[in-house]
């Protein structure tokens, strides 16, 4: 027996939502935040892979004995690993061979095979390039595309965006800022067009790396330490929609902020969670005491146990978190 789509939703989707009170520059706010890492394999991308698999097997375009090869950094892997594995289809990730163990050790364990690429194999674009190949050459192969497919900015324009709106209406508020790092941009896109449709002047800013500014340089430059954000290129899901200007976070900067989330909150997330958090920060103190900010938390911080998140990161004199204290936070009633 096999769970229904709507049963599988459950697992999926409606997370909490918490508010939290910080103090930074001498003034004590607020931002909201959904924590994705209550999701079913642990991170935000298993809502795009679950609307991407459903649409496809509702349209047809996919049937139990397609192959699904996705190319990615390392959540939407684990994401369509485990429910590809659920559906009784074979997964093949193709996956940049720079990505945390944790990451390969996961995919692995939802029986799925990695197909590793090197920097000098040509990175995430040649990655791509791998997946349309396979494509060309087996007619049995599904690629999900999560880079391109519309489906994966649905997903959260019809959940994410959805249950933010619901979530902090419940308290009586109405968000005027989100923002959130790009990886695919279905987080920021899916998100921002819920919000654009029903506050016209909500702002959404996309968050990257200083340490590899991609959005604002048009492609690759540097590297940095936040997986899941600023692969190689501009996102095609990003490019012609509406957003605000970018906001910047420091890799460390991110450490610290993740490191300070779980060692005084006991709030345990990734990296780009704690950029997302330095991004709902600087955006406050921008627009103010009365801006209603929200961001995600994309996952938990087990995937980077054996990475710089759990080592000493040195403080450079521009990072904020050593100026923002964590004074606690609330848990928003459920969307549904
Ligand atoms: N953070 C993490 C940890 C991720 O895995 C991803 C997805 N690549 C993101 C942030 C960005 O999400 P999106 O792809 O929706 O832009």
């Amino acid at each position: 027996m096999k769970p229904s789509w709507n049963e599988l939703s459950r697992l999926i989707g409606n997370t909490p939502m918490i508010g939290i009170h910080y103090r930074y520059q001498n003034k004590e706010r607020t931002v909201y935040v959904k924590c994705e890492h209550y999701n079913l394999t642990g991170s935000i991308k298993d809502r795009m892979a679950l609307y991407i698999l459903r649409q496809a097997y509702e349209s047809g375009s996919l049937t139990p004995d397609h192959t699904i090869v996705e190319v990615t950094s390392g959540n939407t892997g684990i994401s369509f690993a485990a429910l590809g594995s659920l559906l009784g289809h074979r997964v093949r990730v193709i996956m940049p061979d720079w990505m945390s163990e944790e990451r390969k050790l996961m995919i692995k364990s939802y029986g799925a095979e990695i197909i590793p690429v090197s920097k000098e194999q040509g990175g995430f674009l040649g990655s791509l390039r791998l997946s349309q190949e396979m494509a060309k050459a087996d007619p049995k192969v599904f690629l999900p595309c999560q880079f391109s497919n519309e489906a994966n900015s649905f997903a959260h324009q019809e959940t994410t965006g959805h249950e933010i709106r619901i979530q902090l209406a419940q308290q009586g508020l109405t968000p005027t800022v989100f923002v959130a790092g790009v990886g695919t941009g279905g987080t920021l896109v899916g998100v921002g067009r819920t919000l654009q449709s029903y506050i016209s002047n909500v702002k959404i800013h996309p968050l990257e790396p200083e340490e590899s500014p991609t959005i604002t340089t048009g492609y690759k430059v540097g590297a940095h330490r936040i997986q899941g954000i600023s692969d190689e290129f501009i996102p095609a899901i990003l490019q012609g929609s509406k957003w605000d200007e970018v906001v910047q976070a420091s890799d460390g900067d991110a450490i610290l902020m993740a490191q300070q989330l779980a060692s005084t909150l006991g709030l345990g997330v990734g990296i780009s969670s704690g950029a997302n958090l330095i991004g709902a920060i600087k955006l406050q103190a921008l627009y103010g005491d009365q801006s209603v900010v929200a961001t995600v938390f994309p996952d938990s911080n087990k995937k980077y146990l054996t990475t710089d998140l759990t080592r000493h990161e040195p403080v450079k004199a521009h990072y904020i978190s050593p100026q923002v204290a964590l004074l606690g936070f609330c848990v928003l009633e459920k969307a549904r």
